[in-house]
């Protein structure tokens, strides 16, 4: 991956990890207003089915956010595009679609297969 390339998915990274930021912050804001809004419990009940919804997202959203930072610092020390298994470059299009990813499509294909193994 050349110079310019590395920019170009800093920029990209940078930008979703703002928009992750930044969802964050709105779903925080929406959860607070939640415990205030409903005196009513059947009401509350369903603020708090929602809120484990949200919650369940900003875990996925917090994964996310960590991989995207892992992204950034392999761009840093150089190794960003680089597949962690085999050492190959992860081909353009693939860090285009997904630009946290660390296997390229070989290795990745091999390991979900080794996952469907495991999983029966
Ligand atoms: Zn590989």
């Amino acid at each position: 991956m050349d110079e310019a390339q590395c920019e170009y998915f800093r920029k990209k990274l940078d930008s979703m990890r703002e928009d992750l930021l930044s969802e964050a912050d709105r779903t925080i804001s929406e959860m607070t207003d939640h415990s205030s809004q409903y005196p009513d419990p059947t009401d509350r009940a369903s603020a708090e089915s929602d809120r484990n919804f949200e919650l369940r997202i900003r875990d996925r959203e917090r994964k996310l956010l960590a991989k995207i930072e892992q992204a950034i610092e392999r761009i840093e020390n150089e190794s960003y595009g680089v597949c962690e298994e085999c050492g190959d470059d992860i081909a353009i299009p693939r860090m285009e679609a997904r630009p946290v990813t660390t296997l390229c499509i070989e290795c990745k294909t091999k390991q979900e297969q080794a996952e469907k193994a495991q999983a029966g």
